[in-house]
């Protein structure tokens, strides 16, 4: 029996895309073998990744000018990749929504000085800060954003005012969840398990003219962006199989009618819990109303007792995951695009019962 899994991160995925992946596992389209066992250089394999990067490239609306990379060594391994190829003066601003942006800061400040330039810090990142007229170095290589912040559940609504910096975007937990306009962004990356599939593939999708030789010296040749693009991500053996579960996502997404139905899709999930939220006794979110994520909602009761139990009983109700972050406690129900509305429908349907029966 498969259970309703509002995990962070590694995630549910569709479970079309699953039985198709488990129909093809000894034998993929006739080549007699698992795309676990082919070369990552057989024509079938680069039909694979081929396919999957013309599928991103048809969701997202990627202009010509930009290239798509499949890269390894998750998100975290962006953080230095990106300092590394950008920080041509030395420098950048940081915007510190929560742990994954402080993480990118504090990795940028082993390269260069990163400045943080606005920051949620002080209410426990449960807003997203004024971003319309920062004080940016003017020297600035580029600006840098998590755009949604899986911990705490906040979403920039509006992207931040660069001043003509680049811009730069962690999009892990928010990737392919609704449209966007990659002409805003100098680079977009995210881990996959977020949204798109299995942990150990990033997607980063950079601007033709910041992907060049000069990079900061110390730059190994596998976080050289210029490396991965110059061999269209086949450098060295890619993370193939999860490439090909990414293609499955982006089949799967585009035949759910693309990205403005997958953001109709998930604001109407979304708005099931959060409608439940503002209205119940017991439970309550923590994030500013306007700033909410679409991916991650995180709630409390506000005792931890009652906290605990509750994770426990819906654990036991065939809710998994649903503790919140550990620097944070309470609850977080990760929605991503492969929960259905049926799973939001239900576990709003079990908080009702345990707020009758603990109020
Ligand atoms: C999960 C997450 C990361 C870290 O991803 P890894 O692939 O584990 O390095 C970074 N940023 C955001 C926004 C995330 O949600």
């Amino acid at each position: 029996m498969r259970v309703y899994n509002f995990s962070a991160g590694p995630a549910v995925l569709p479970e079309e895309v699953l039985k198709e992946a488990a129909d093809e596992m000894l034998d993929y389209n006739g080549t007699g073998m698992s795309v676990m066992e082919m070369s990552h250089r057989s024509k079938a394999y680069d039909e694979i990744i081929k396919t999957a990067e013309k599928d991103i490239r048809d969701l997202m609306n990627i202009p010509d000018n930009y290239k798509v990379l499949f890269l390894q060594g998750g998100a975290s391994q962006q953080f230095a990749a990106v300092p590394m190829n950008l920080m041509k003066n030395k420098k950048a601003a940081y915007i510190i929504t929560g742990q994954w942006a402080k993480k990118a800061y504090q990795e940028a400040q082993i390269y260069g000085e990163a400045v943080a330039v606005a920051s949620s810090a002080d209410k426990t990142f449960s807003y997203i800060p004024d971003c319309s007229d920062l004080d940016i170095p003017d020297d600035a290589d580029y600006v840098y954003i998590c755009e949604n912040n899986t911990i705490y559940g906040t979403k920039f609504k509006n992207l931040p005012n660069t001043k003509g910096h680049i811009l730069v975007a962690d999009v892990s937990s928010c990737f392919l969840s609704e449209p966007v306009d990659v002409t805003k962004y100098g680079v977009i990356y995210g881990g996959v398990q977020k949204n798109v599939g299995p942990a150990g593939v990033v997607i980063a999708i950079i601007r033709e003219d910041l992907i060049t030789d000069d990079v900061l010296p110390c730059t190994p040749t596998m976080l050289k962006w210029k490396t991965q693009s110059d061999n269209d991500s086949l450098y060295n053996t890619p993370p193939c199989y999860g490439i090909y579960i990414c293609g499955k996502v982006f089949k799967w997404i585009k035949k759910m009618g693309g990205l403005e139905a997958m953001k109709a899709h998930n604001e109407k999930k979304a708005k099931i819990l959060y409608d439940f939220l503002d209205s119940s006794k017991l439970f309550k979110g923590t994030v500013a109303p306007e700033d909410r994520s679409l991916m991650n909602v995180p709630f409390v009761t506000g005792n931890e007792e009652l906290d605990a139990k509750f994770v426990k009983e819906a654990k036991a109700a065939g809710f998994e995951n649903l503790k919140g972050h550990r620097s944070v406690g309470g609850m977080r129900a990760s929605i991503y695009n492969a929960m259905p509305i049926e799973g939001v429908e239900k576990l709003v349907a079990f908080m009702k019962k345990f707020e009758e029966e603990n109020s």
